[in-house]
Protein backbone atom coordinates (compact mmCIF):
# COMPACT_ATOMS: atom_id res chain seq x y z
CA UNK A 1 0.00 0.00 0.00
CA UNK A 2 1.57 3.04 -0.97
CA UNK A 3 -0.18 5.90 1.31
CA UNK A 4 1.19 8.93 -0.58
CA UNK A 5 -0.93 7.51 -3.47
CA UNK A 6 -3.69 5.99 -1.63
CA UNK A 7 -3.01 2.93 -4.13
CA UNK A 8 -2.79 -1.06 -2.86
CA UNK A 9 -0.33 -2.84 -5.25
CA UNK A 10 -0.23 -6.41 -5.57
CA UNK A 11 1.65 -8.50 -2.80
CA UNK A 12 2.97 -11.19 -5.48
CA UNK A 13 5.90 -11.23 -7.61
CA UNK A 14 5.22 -9.28 -10.64
CA UNK A 15 4.65 -11.60 -13.49
CA UNK A 16 6.10 -11.03 -17.04
CA UNK A 17 3.93 -11.02 -19.61
CA UNK A 18 4.85 -12.43 -23.27
CA UNK A 19 5.47 -9.31 -25.81
CA UNK A 20 2.44 -7.71 -27.30
CA UNK A 21 3.05 -8.89 -30.62
CA UNK A 22 1.71 -12.65 -28.85
CA UNK A 23 -1.71 -13.16 -28.36
CA UNK A 24 -3.78 -15.59 -26.94
CA UNK A 25 -4.04 -18.35 -29.65
CA UNK A 26 -3.24 -21.55 -29.77
CA UNK A 27 -0.59 -21.56 -32.26
CA UNK A 28 1.58 -19.23 -30.25
CA UNK A 29 0.74 -18.03 -26.56
CA UNK A 30 -0.72 -21.48 -24.89
CA UNK A 31 1.36 -23.85 -27.22
CA UNK A 32 4.11 -22.31 -25.87
CA UNK A 33 3.58 -23.25 -22.39
CA UNK A 34 2.79 -26.71 -23.33
CA UNK A 35 5.93 -29.41 -22.56
CA UNK A 36 7.51 -30.80 -25.60
CA UNK A 37 6.16 -34.54 -24.96
CA UNK A 38 2.36 -34.73 -24.79
CA UNK A 39 1.13 -35.49 -21.49
CA UNK A 40 -0.59 -38.62 -21.60
CA UNK A 41 -3.75 -37.63 -19.23
CA UNK A 42 -6.90 -36.38 -21.56
CA UNK A 43 -7.09 -32.23 -21.75
CA UNK A 44 -10.73 -32.37 -21.38
CA UNK A 45 -13.41 -34.49 -21.04
CA UNK A 46 -16.63 -34.29 -21.09
CA UNK A 47 -18.43 -35.73 -17.94
CA UNK A 48 -22.23 -35.65 -19.85
CA UNK A 49 -21.08 -38.53 -22.66
CA UNK A 50 -17.88 -39.59 -20.72
CA UNK A 51 -15.70 -38.78 -23.88
CA UNK A 52 -12.36 -37.01 -23.35
CA UNK A 53 -10.17 -35.38 -25.42
CA UNK A 54 -6.43 -35.44 -25.75
CA UNK A 55 -3.60 -33.07 -26.10
CA UNK A 56 -2.52 -34.33 -29.23
CA UNK A 57 -5.92 -34.02 -30.64
CA UNK A 58 -7.51 -31.12 -29.08
CA UNK A 59 -3.93 -29.29 -31.25
CA UNK A 60 -4.22 -30.74 -33.93
CA UNK A 61 -8.37 -30.00 -34.14
CA UNK A 62 -7.47 -26.56 -33.20
CA UNK A 63 -5.51 -26.18 -36.29
CA UNK A 64 -7.57 -27.97 -38.35
CA UNK A 65 -10.50 -26.10 -37.46
CA UNK A 66 -9.09 -22.85 -38.05
CA UNK A 67 -7.77 -23.40 -40.92
CA UNK A 68 -11.46 -24.76 -42.26
CA UNK A 69 -12.91 -21.65 -40.29
CA UNK A 70 -10.62 -19.50 -42.20
CA UNK A 71 -11.19 -21.43 -46.07
CA UNK A 72 -14.98 -22.22 -46.12
CA UNK A 73 -16.43 -19.70 -44.32
CA UNK A 74 -13.85 -16.71 -44.58
CA UNK A 75 -13.55 -15.91 -40.78
CA UNK A 76 -10.64 -13.59 -39.95
CA UNK A 77 -9.27 -11.12 -37.82
CA UNK A 78 -11.99 -8.76 -36.55
CA UNK A 79 -15.38 -11.57 -37.10
CA UNK A 80 -17.74 -11.61 -34.37
CA UNK A 81 -18.69 -15.30 -33.71
CA UNK A 82 -21.37 -15.63 -31.42
CA UNK A 83 -21.88 -18.99 -29.81
CA UNK A 84 -24.81 -20.58 -28.46
CA UNK A 85 -24.30 -23.86 -26.84
CA UNK A 86 -23.47 -25.71 -23.45
CA UNK A 87 -20.16 -27.23 -22.69
CA UNK A 88 -19.08 -30.14 -24.92
CA UNK A 89 -15.29 -30.70 -25.78
CA UNK A 90 -16.12 -28.74 -29.39
CA UNK A 91 -16.44 -25.50 -27.14
CA UNK A 92 -12.70 -25.18 -26.10
CA UNK A 93 -11.56 -26.29 -29.58
CA UNK A 94 -14.18 -23.55 -31.02
CA UNK A 95 -12.64 -20.68 -28.79
CA UNK A 96 -9.13 -21.54 -29.28
CA UNK A 97 -9.44 -21.76 -33.01
CA UNK A 98 -11.78 -18.84 -33.52
CA UNK A 99 -8.53 -16.75 -31.08
CA UNK A 100 -6.15 -18.21 -33.22
CA UNK A 101 -7.89 -16.60 -36.44
CA UNK A 102 -8.10 -13.38 -34.35
CA UNK A 103 -11.93 -13.71 -34.22
CA UNK A 104 -13.99 -12.31 -30.93
CA UNK A 105 -15.94 -15.48 -29.24
CA UNK A 106 -18.82 -14.50 -28.42
CA UNK A 107 -20.73 -16.90 -26.04
CA UNK A 108 -24.40 -16.93 -24.75
CA UNK A 109 -26.28 -18.40 -22.32
CA UNK A 110 -28.48 -21.22 -24.34
CA UNK A 111 -31.40 -20.41 -21.76
CA UNK A 112 -31.73 -17.25 -23.12
CA UNK A 113 -35.27 -16.98 -24.60
CA UNK A 114 -35.49 -15.75 -28.31
CA UNK A 115 -36.44 -12.02 -27.28
CA UNK A 116 -33.38 -11.42 -25.22
CA UNK A 117 -30.79 -13.11 -27.72
CA UNK A 118 -32.20 -10.87 -30.30
CA UNK A 119 -30.76 -7.69 -28.19
CA UNK A 120 -27.54 -9.91 -27.18
CA UNK A 121 -27.19 -9.99 -31.09
CA UNK A 122 -28.01 -6.15 -31.71
CA UNK A 123 -24.87 -5.05 -28.79
CA UNK A 124 -22.29 -7.52 -30.37
CA UNK A 125 -23.19 -7.68 -34.09
CA UNK A 126 -21.68 -10.96 -35.02
CA UNK A 127 -21.17 -12.05 -38.48
CA UNK A 128 -20.72 -15.92 -38.16
CA UNK A 129 -23.06 -17.80 -35.78
CA UNK A 130 -22.70 -21.51 -33.81
CA UNK A 131 -25.09 -23.61 -32.08
CA UNK A 132 -26.03 -26.64 -31.49
CA UNK A 133 -29.14 -28.96 -33.02
CA UNK A 134 -31.19 -27.92 -29.75
CA UNK A 135 -30.01 -23.99 -29.21
CA UNK A 136 -30.11 -23.27 -33.10
CA UNK A 137 -33.86 -23.29 -33.19
CA UNK A 138 -33.98 -20.22 -30.47
CA UNK A 139 -32.15 -17.99 -32.83
CA UNK A 140 -33.73 -15.35 -35.15
CA UNK A 141 -35.26 -17.18 -38.29
CA UNK A 142 -32.77 -15.49 -40.73
CA UNK A 143 -29.65 -16.52 -38.92
CA UNK A 144 -28.33 -19.90 -40.31
CA UNK A 145 -25.65 -21.36 -37.69
CA UNK A 146 -22.78 -23.76 -38.09
CA UNK A 147 -23.96 -26.45 -35.82
CA UNK A 148 -21.00 -28.07 -33.75
CA UNK A 149 -22.61 -31.07 -33.55
CA UNK A 150 -22.63 -31.61 -37.19
CA UNK A 151 -21.07 -34.14 -39.86
CA UNK A 152 -19.95 -30.86 -41.60
CA UNK A 153 -18.36 -29.73 -38.12
CA UNK A 154 -16.55 -33.14 -37.59
CA UNK A 155 -15.09 -33.06 -40.85
CA UNK A 156 -13.91 -29.30 -39.80
CA UNK A 157 -12.00 -30.52 -36.98
CA UNK A 158 -10.35 -33.46 -39.00
CA UNK A 159 -10.27 -32.25 -42.49
CA UNK A 160 -6.68 -30.36 -42.55
CA UNK A 161 -5.11 -33.13 -40.78
CA UNK A 162 -3.76 -30.43 -37.74
CA UNK A 163 -1.70 -28.46 -40.17
CA UNK A 164 -1.77 -24.62 -39.14
CA UNK A 165 -2.75 -21.43 -41.66
CA UNK A 166 -0.09 -21.06 -43.97
CA UNK A 167 -0.95 -17.18 -43.93
CA UNK A 168 -0.49 -16.31 -40.07
CA UNK A 169 -2.80 -13.58 -38.81
CA UNK A 170 -0.99 -10.58 -37.15
CA UNK A 171 -2.99 -10.21 -33.81
CA UNK A 172 -2.05 -8.28 -31.18
CA UNK A 173 -2.74 -8.90 -27.40
CA UNK A 174 -4.77 -5.55 -26.93
CA UNK A 175 -7.01 -6.84 -30.22
CA UNK A 176 -10.27 -8.44 -28.74
CA UNK A 177 -10.45 -11.78 -27.91
CA UNK A 178 -14.31 -12.12 -26.61
CA UNK A 179 -17.15 -10.14 -26.15
CA UNK A 180 -18.79 -11.18 -22.99
CA UNK A 181 -22.58 -9.00 -21.92
CA UNK A 182 -22.40 -7.86 -18.25
CA UNK A 183 -24.81 -5.46 -16.97
CA UNK A 184 -21.86 -4.05 -14.82
CA UNK A 185 -22.16 -0.76 -12.75
CA UNK A 186 -24.99 1.27 -14.70
CA UNK A 187 -27.35 -1.39 -15.00
CA UNK A 188 -28.44 -2.02 -18.02
CA UNK A 189 -26.35 -4.90 -20.54
CA UNK A 190 -23.87 -3.83 -22.49
CA UNK A 191 -21.33 -6.11 -24.27
CA UNK A 192 -18.14 -5.56 -22.98
CA UNK A 193 -14.77 -6.36 -24.97
CA UNK A 194 -12.33 -9.20 -23.41
CA UNK A 195 -8.64 -8.69 -25.09
CA UNK A 196 -6.09 -11.24 -25.25
CA UNK A 197 -4.13 -9.32 -22.38
CA UNK A 198 -6.87 -10.38 -19.86
CA UNK A 199 -7.07 -13.99 -20.52
CA UNK A 200 -3.19 -13.91 -21.15
CA UNK A 201 -2.11 -12.06 -17.76
CA UNK A 202 -4.54 -14.08 -15.79
CA UNK A 203 -3.20 -17.61 -17.42
CA UNK A 204 0.63 -16.05 -17.10
CA UNK A 205 -0.61 -15.74 -13.16
CA UNK A 206 -1.71 -19.55 -12.61
CA UNK A 207 1.39 -20.18 -14.70
CA UNK A 208 3.72 -18.81 -12.78
CA UNK A 209 2.35 -19.83 -9.24
CA UNK A 210 1.33 -23.69 -10.50
CA UNK A 211 2.25 -26.67 -8.30
CA UNK A 212 3.70 -29.61 -10.06
CA UNK A 213 1.25 -31.69 -9.40
CA UNK A 214 -1.04 -32.84 -12.36
CA UNK A 215 -4.55 -31.06 -11.47
CA UNK A 216 -8.05 -32.54 -12.64
CA UNK A 217 -10.24 -29.96 -12.44
CA UNK A 218 -14.29 -29.98 -12.65
CA UNK A 219 -15.54 -27.02 -13.78
CA UNK A 220 -18.95 -26.68 -12.54
CA UNK A 221 -18.85 -22.99 -14.47
CA UNK A 222 -20.28 -22.77 -17.74
CA UNK A 223 -17.34 -21.94 -20.68
CA UNK A 224 -19.97 -18.74 -21.67
CA UNK A 225 -19.60 -16.92 -18.21
CA UNK A 226 -16.27 -14.86 -17.89
CA UNK A 227 -14.96 -17.38 -15.14
CA UNK A 228 -15.39 -20.63 -16.78
CA UNK A 229 -14.36 -19.41 -20.37
CA UNK A 230 -11.05 -18.27 -18.21
CA UNK A 231 -10.68 -21.15 -15.58
CA UNK A 232 -10.74 -24.15 -18.73
CA UNK A 233 -8.35 -21.96 -20.65
CA UNK A 234 -5.60 -22.22 -17.65
CA UNK A 235 -6.66 -25.64 -17.71
CA UNK A 236 -4.72 -26.17 -20.92
CA UNK A 237 -2.23 -23.50 -19.89
CA UNK A 238 -1.50 -25.48 -17.09
CA UNK A 239 -1.65 -28.45 -18.47
CA UNK A 240 -4.46 -30.35 -16.78
CA UNK A 241 -7.21 -32.37 -17.36
CA UNK A 242 -10.27 -30.16 -17.38
CA UNK A 243 -13.76 -32.18 -16.35
CA UNK A 244 -16.96 -30.25 -18.57
CA UNK A 245 -20.30 -30.76 -16.90
CA UNK A 246 -23.55 -28.98 -17.22
CA UNK A 247 -26.04 -28.16 -14.38
CA UNK A 248 -26.95 -31.50 -12.58
CA UNK A 249 -27.82 -32.13 -8.89
CA UNK A 250 -25.36 -32.25 -6.32
CA UNK A 251 -25.23 -35.82 -5.93
CA UNK A 252 -24.39 -36.19 -10.29
CA UNK A 253 -21.41 -33.64 -9.31
CA UNK A 254 -19.92 -35.89 -6.31
CA UNK A 255 -20.51 -38.96 -8.56
CA UNK A 256 -18.48 -37.17 -11.14
CA UNK A 257 -15.64 -35.86 -8.94
CA UNK A 258 -15.52 -39.21 -7.17
CA UNK A 259 -15.04 -41.36 -10.78
CA UNK A 260 -12.65 -38.72 -12.25
CA UNK A 261 -10.79 -38.55 -9.09
CA UNK A 262 -11.20 -35.16 -9.40
CA UNK A 263 -8.69 -32.62 -7.17
CA UNK A 264 -10.06 -29.58 -7.56
CA UNK A 265 -13.84 -28.06 -8.20
CA UNK A 266 -13.91 -24.84 -9.71
CA UNK A 267 -17.45 -23.63 -8.38
CA UNK A 268 -19.56 -20.87 -7.44
CA UNK A 269 -21.01 -20.46 -3.60
CA UNK A 270 -24.39 -21.57 -4.16
CA UNK A 271 -22.25 -25.20 -4.49
CA UNK A 272 -20.21 -24.94 -1.87
CA UNK A 273 -23.56 -24.62 0.53
CA UNK A 274 -25.28 -27.42 -1.03
CA UNK A 275 -22.34 -29.72 -0.49
CA UNK A 276 -22.86 -28.96 3.20
CA UNK A 277 -26.53 -29.59 3.03
CA UNK A 278 -26.07 -33.25 0.65
CA UNK A 279 -26.55 -36.36 2.55
CA UNK A 280 -24.39 -37.95 -0.52
CA UNK A 281 -21.15 -36.78 0.51
CA UNK A 282 -20.37 -40.13 2.39
CA UNK A 283 -21.23 -42.31 -0.51
CA UNK A 284 -18.48 -41.31 -2.81
CA UNK A 285 -14.68 -41.32 -2.60
CA UNK A 286 -13.27 -37.88 -2.71
CA UNK A 287 -9.94 -38.64 -1.42
CA UNK A 288 -8.73 -37.04 -4.08
CA UNK A 289 -10.02 -33.74 -3.59
CA UNK A 290 -7.71 -31.07 -2.69
CA UNK A 291 -9.49 -27.96 -3.24
CA UNK A 292 -12.65 -25.87 -4.17
CA UNK A 293 -12.09 -22.68 -5.92
CA UNK A 294 -14.92 -20.75 -4.75
CA UNK A 295 -16.23 -17.32 -6.52
CA UNK A 296 -18.73 -15.00 -8.53
CA UNK A 297 -20.32 -14.69 -5.71
CA UNK A 298 -20.24 -13.78 -1.72
CA UNK A 299 -19.48 -16.90 0.24
CA UNK A 300 -21.57 -16.83 3.21
CA UNK A 301 -19.18 -17.50 6.13
CA UNK A 302 -21.30 -20.06 7.72
CA UNK A 303 -21.08 -22.68 5.28
CA UNK A 304 -17.53 -22.22 4.61
CA UNK A 305 -17.20 -23.35 8.35
CA UNK A 306 -19.79 -26.20 7.31
CA UNK A 307 -17.66 -26.89 4.64
CA UNK A 308 -14.70 -27.33 6.21
CA UNK A 309 -15.84 -29.23 9.74
CA UNK A 310 -17.22 -31.84 7.00
CA UNK A 311 -14.02 -31.40 4.41
CA UNK A 312 -10.92 -30.66 7.12
CA UNK A 313 -8.80 -31.71 4.24
CA UNK A 314 -9.91 -29.67 1.21
CA UNK A 315 -8.55 -26.02 1.11
CA UNK A 316 -11.65 -23.56 0.04
CA UNK A 317 -9.76 -20.78 -2.17
CA UNK A 318 -11.99 -17.79 -3.04
CA UNK A 319 -11.68 -15.49 -5.68
CA UNK A 320 -13.48 -12.61 -7.01
CA UNK A 321 -13.02 -11.09 -10.28
CA UNK A 322 -15.80 -9.75 -12.61
CA UNK A 323 -16.63 -9.71 -16.28
CA UNK A 324 -15.22 -6.45 -16.92
CA UNK A 325 -12.06 -6.61 -14.90
CA UNK A 326 -10.98 -10.86 -15.17
CA UNK A 327 -9.66 -12.38 -11.85
CA UNK A 328 -8.45 -9.61 -9.42
CA UNK A 329 -7.80 -11.28 -6.44
CA UNK A 330 -7.29 -14.84 -5.09
CA UNK A 331 -5.76 -16.96 -2.61
CA UNK A 332 -2.65 -19.37 -3.11
CA UNK A 333 -1.77 -21.99 -0.74
CA UNK A 334 -3.44 -23.19 2.60
CA UNK A 335 -2.42 -19.78 4.79
CA UNK A 336 -4.27 -17.78 2.77
CA UNK A 337 -7.30 -20.09 2.84
CA UNK A 338 -8.04 -19.66 6.05
CA UNK A 339 -9.28 -16.20 5.71
CA UNK A 340 -12.42 -17.29 4.96
CA UNK A 341 -13.39 -13.96 4.85
CA UNK A 342 -12.04 -12.40 2.29
CA UNK A 343 -11.62 -12.79 -1.35
CA UNK A 344 -7.58 -13.33 -1.31
CA UNK A 345 -5.15 -10.96 -2.26
CA UNK A 346 -4.41 -9.25 -5.71
CA UNK A 347 -3.59 -10.88 -8.57
CA UNK A 348 0.16 -10.32 -9.93
CA UNK A 349 0.55 -6.88 -11.88
CA UNK A 350 -2.88 -5.15 -10.24
CA UNK A 351 -3.29 -2.51 -8.69
CA UNK A 352 -6.53 -0.88 -6.75
CA UNK A 353 -7.67 1.82 -5.29
CA UNK A 354 -10.46 1.86 -2.10
CA UNK A 355 -12.62 5.55 -3.29
CA UNK A 356 -15.46 7.14 -1.43
CA UNK A 357 -18.33 6.50 -3.95
CA UNK A 358 -20.03 10.20 -2.86
CA UNK A 359 -16.67 12.28 -2.32
CA UNK A 360 -14.83 10.53 -4.98
CA UNK A 361 -11.58 10.47 -2.51
CA UNK A 362 -9.32 7.37 -1.85
CA UNK A 363 -9.44 6.11 1.05
CA UNK A 364 -6.59 4.04 3.36
CA UNK A 365 -6.04 0.67 4.80
CA UNK A 366 -9.53 -0.54 6.40
CA UNK A 367 -11.89 1.99 5.49
CA UNK A 368 -15.10 1.01 3.18
CA UNK A 369 -15.22 2.45 -0.12
CA UNK A 370 -15.73 1.37 -3.73
CA UNK A 371 -12.98 -0.76 -5.29
CA UNK A 372 -11.45 0.83 -8.26
CA UNK A 373 -9.34 -1.78 -10.00
CA UNK A 374 -6.26 -1.36 -12.93
CA UNK A 375 -3.97 -3.45 -14.42
CA UNK A 376 -3.76 -5.71 -17.69
CA UNK A 377 -6.61 -8.05 -17.18
CA UNK A 378 -9.31 -4.97 -17.40
CA UNK A 379 -11.49 -5.24 -20.91
CA UNK A 380 -11.04 -2.63 -23.55
CA UNK A 381 -14.49 -1.43 -23.15
CA UNK A 382 -18.38 -1.42 -23.62
CA UNK A 383 -18.72 -1.47 -27.27
CA UNK A 384 -20.64 1.32 -28.78
CA UNK A 385 -21.59 2.82 -25.15
CA UNK A 386 -19.75 5.81 -24.80
CA UNK A 387 -21.86 7.35 -22.21
CA UNK A 388 -21.43 3.69 -19.48
CA UNK A 389 -17.58 3.68 -20.60
CA UNK A 390 -17.26 7.54 -18.91
CA UNK A 391 -19.22 6.08 -16.00
CA UNK A 392 -16.92 2.99 -15.72
CA UNK A 393 -13.35 4.42 -16.50
CA UNK A 394 -11.73 7.36 -14.40
CA UNK A 395 -9.55 9.81 -16.62
CA UNK A 396 -6.13 7.64 -15.31
CA UNK A 397 -8.05 4.16 -16.94
CA UNK A 398 -9.14 2.78 -13.22
CA UNK A 399 -12.35 0.53 -13.72
CA UNK A 400 -14.72 1.26 -11.44
CA UNK A 401 -16.24 -2.14 -10.04
CA UNK A 402 -19.20 -0.94 -8.15
CA UNK A 403 -18.68 -3.60 -4.81
CA UNK A 404 -18.17 -1.90 -2.04
CA UNK A 405 -14.64 -3.17 -0.41
CA UNK A 406 -11.73 -2.54 1.85
CA UNK A 407 -8.15 -4.04 2.24
CA UNK A 408 -6.66 -5.51 5.81
CA UNK A 409 -2.88 -4.39 6.69
CA UNK A 410 -2.04 -8.16 4.94
CA UNK A 411 -3.40 -7.37 2.09
CA UNK A 412 -6.89 -9.04 2.02
CA UNK A 413 -9.73 -7.65 0.13
CA UNK A 414 -13.04 -8.27 1.59
CA UNK A 415 -16.36 -7.53 -0.14
CA UNK A 416 -18.71 -5.44 2.10
CA UNK A 417 -21.34 -5.03 -0.02
CA UNK A 418 -22.59 -4.25 -3.73
CA UNK A 419 -23.49 -0.48 -4.81
CA UNK A 420 -24.30 -1.56 -8.51
CA UNK A 421 -27.44 -2.88 -8.70
CA UNK A 422 -26.92 -6.03 -9.96
CA UNK A 423 -28.26 -9.24 -8.67
CA UNK A 424 -26.68 -12.78 -8.15
CA UNK A 425 -28.74 -15.18 -8.28
CA UNK A 426 -26.39 -17.99 -7.50
CA UNK A 427 -23.45 -16.58 -10.18
CA UNK A 428 -25.76 -15.60 -12.68
CA UNK A 429 -26.06 -11.76 -13.44
CA UNK A 430 -29.35 -10.98 -13.64
CA UNK A 431 -30.33 -6.95 -14.78
CA UNK A 432 -33.44 -5.42 -11.94
CA UNK A 433 -34.04 -2.65 -14.91
CA UNK A 434 -34.97 -5.45 -17.22
CA UNK A 435 -37.29 -7.13 -15.50
CA UNK A 436 -38.92 -4.13 -14.58
CA UNK A 437 -39.41 -3.84 -17.95
CA UNK A 438 -40.84 -7.02 -18.35
CA UNK A 439 -43.21 -6.20 -15.76
CA UNK A 440 -44.28 -2.96 -16.72
CA UNK A 441 -45.53 -4.92 -20.28
CA UNK A 442 -48.36 -6.07 -17.39
CA UNK A 443 -51.48 -3.98 -18.17
CA UNK A 444 -52.03 -3.84 -14.69
CA UNK A 445 -49.00 -3.10 -13.43
CA UNK A 446 -48.37 0.72 -12.60
CA UNK A 447 -44.91 0.77 -11.29
CA UNK A 448 -42.59 -1.80 -10.55
CA UNK A 449 -38.98 -1.85 -8.72
CA UNK A 450 -36.52 -5.07 -8.76
CA UNK A 451 -34.35 -5.86 -6.00
CA UNK A 452 -32.11 -8.55 -4.83
CA UNK A 453 -33.83 -10.38 -1.80
CA UNK A 454 -31.56 -12.63 0.45
CA UNK A 455 -31.54 -16.55 -0.17
CA UNK A 456 -29.59 -19.01 1.37
CA UNK A 457 -29.32 -21.58 -1.61
CA UNK A 458 -29.02 -19.15 -4.32
CA UNK A 459 -27.42 -16.23 -2.39
CA UNK A 460 -29.83 -13.59 -3.88
CA UNK A 461 -33.01 -13.84 -5.70
CA UNK A 462 -34.76 -11.39 -7.55
CA UNK A 463 -38.16 -9.86 -5.94
CA UNK A 464 -40.65 -7.13 -7.45
CA UNK A 465 -41.91 -4.81 -5.67
CA UNK A 466 -45.03 -4.21 -7.82
CA UNK A 467 -48.27 -0.96 -7.69
CA UNK A 468 -51.36 -2.47 -8.65
CA UNK A 469 -53.53 -0.32 -10.99
CA UNK A 470 -56.69 0.36 -8.48
CA UNK A 471 -59.36 -2.51 -7.89
CA UNK A 472 -56.58 -5.16 -9.71
CA UNK A 473 -56.89 -8.19 -8.83
CA UNK A 474 -53.44 -9.27 -10.20
CA UNK A 475 -51.64 -11.59 -7.47
CA UNK A 476 -48.00 -12.25 -6.08
CA UNK A 477 -48.21 -15.92 -8.50
CA UNK A 478 -49.69 -14.04 -11.85
CA UNK A 479 -46.80 -11.54 -11.70
CA UNK A 480 -44.48 -14.65 -11.08
CA UNK A 481 -45.85 -16.67 -14.03
CA UNK A 482 -46.03 -13.61 -16.51
CA UNK A 483 -42.33 -12.95 -16.25
CA UNK A 484 -41.02 -16.36 -16.66
CA UNK A 485 -42.54 -16.64 -20.00
CA UNK A 486 -40.53 -14.23 -20.97
CA UNK A 487 -37.19 -14.31 -19.44
CA UNK A 488 -34.41 -16.98 -19.13
CA UNK A 489 -35.16 -19.48 -15.91
CA UNK A 490 -32.01 -17.88 -13.81
CA UNK A 491 -33.78 -14.03 -14.92
CA UNK A 492 -36.91 -15.38 -13.24
CA UNK A 493 -39.11 -13.50 -9.98
CA UNK A 494 -39.35 -15.67 -7.56
CA UNK A 495 -41.11 -13.47 -4.65
CA UNK A 496 -43.76 -10.41 -5.24
CA UNK A 497 -44.52 -7.52 -2.82
CA UNK A 498 -47.49 -5.21 -3.49
CA UNK A 499 -47.00 -1.87 -2.31
CA UNK A 500 -48.32 2.18 -2.99
CA UNK A 501 -45.65 3.83 -4.19
CA UNK A 502 -41.77 3.05 -5.44
CA UNK A 503 -40.03 5.18 -3.85
CA UNK A 504 -37.62 7.39 -6.27
CA UNK A 505 -34.45 10.51 -6.74
CA UNK A 506 -36.01 13.86 -7.43
CA UNK A 507 -34.60 13.46 -11.03
CA UNK A 508 -36.81 10.13 -10.86
CA UNK A 509 -34.49 7.42 -10.14
CA UNK A 510 -35.80 4.04 -8.77
CA UNK A 511 -34.37 3.98 -5.11
CA UNK A 512 -33.73 0.04 -5.33
CA UNK A 513 -31.46 -0.13 -2.23
CA UNK A 514 -33.94 2.16 0.46
CA UNK A 515 -36.71 -0.01 -0.81
CA UNK A 516 -35.08 -3.47 -0.38
CA UNK A 517 -33.44 -1.98 3.35
CA UNK A 518 -36.79 -0.59 4.43
CA UNK A 519 -38.66 -4.13 3.50
CA UNK A 520 -36.02 -6.11 4.84
CA UNK A 521 -35.79 -4.38 7.82
CA UNK A 522 -39.41 -4.05 8.54
CA UNK A 523 -40.10 -7.97 7.91
CA UNK A 524 -37.33 -9.09 9.76
CA UNK A 525 -38.54 -6.98 12.98
CA UNK A 526 -42.15 -8.26 12.72
P1 LIG B 1 -19.66 -11.19 -13.15
O1 LIG B 1 -19.33 -10.07 -14.07
O2 LIG B 1 -20.89 -11.94 -13.54
O3 LIG B 1 -18.47 -12.08 -12.90
O4 LIG B 1 -20.03 -10.51 -11.73
C1 LIG B 1 -19.06 -9.75 -11.05
C2 LIG B 1 -19.58 -9.40 -9.67
O5 LIG B 1 -19.86 -10.58 -8.91
C3 LIG B 1 -18.59 -8.63 -8.85
O6 LIG B 1 -18.54 -7.27 -9.18
C4 LIG B 1 -19.10 -8.88 -7.44
O7 LIG B 1 -20.21 -8.06 -7.14
C5 LIG B 1 -19.59 -10.33 -7.54
N1 LIG B 1 -18.54 -11.27 -7.09
C6 LIG B 1 -17.67 -11.95 -7.83
N2 LIG B 1 -16.88 -12.74 -7.06
C7 LIG B 1 -17.25 -12.52 -5.78
C8 LIG B 1 -16.81 -13.02 -4.50
N3 LIG B 1 -15.84 -13.93 -4.39
N4 LIG B 1 -17.44 -12.56 -3.39
C9 LIG B 1 -18.44 -11.63 -3.47
N5 LIG B 1 -18.90 -11.13 -4.65
C10 LIG B 1 -18.32 -11.57 -5.79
Amino acid sequence: YSPATKTFHSLRPTVPLPPVSLPLSFTSYLVSLLPDRFPSHPAFINASTGLSLSYPDLVSQIHSLASSLHSHLGISKGHVAFILSTSCLEIPILYLSLLSLGAIVTPANPATTPSELSRLIDLAGPTHFFATSSSSSMLPHHVTPVLIDSPLFRSFLESGSGSQLSDPIEIRQSDPAAILFSSGTTGRLKAAAIPHREFIANTAEFHALRSSETETMLLTAPMFHSMGFLMALKGVALVETTVLMGSAPVEKMLEIAAKYKVTRISAAPTIVVALTQSEDTVKFDLSALRQVCCGGAPLVCDAAERFQALFPSVEIAQGYGATEAGLVSRMIGPEECKHWRSVGRLNANMEAKIVDHVTGHPLSLGQHGELWVRGPTIMLGYIGDPEANAVTFDSEGWLKTGDLCYFDEDGFLYIVDRLKEMIKYKAYQVAPAELEQVLHSLPDVVEAAVVPCPDEIAGQIPMAFVVRKPGSKLSGEDVIKFTAQLVAPYKKIRRVAFINSIPKTPSGKIMRRDLANRFFSSSTSK
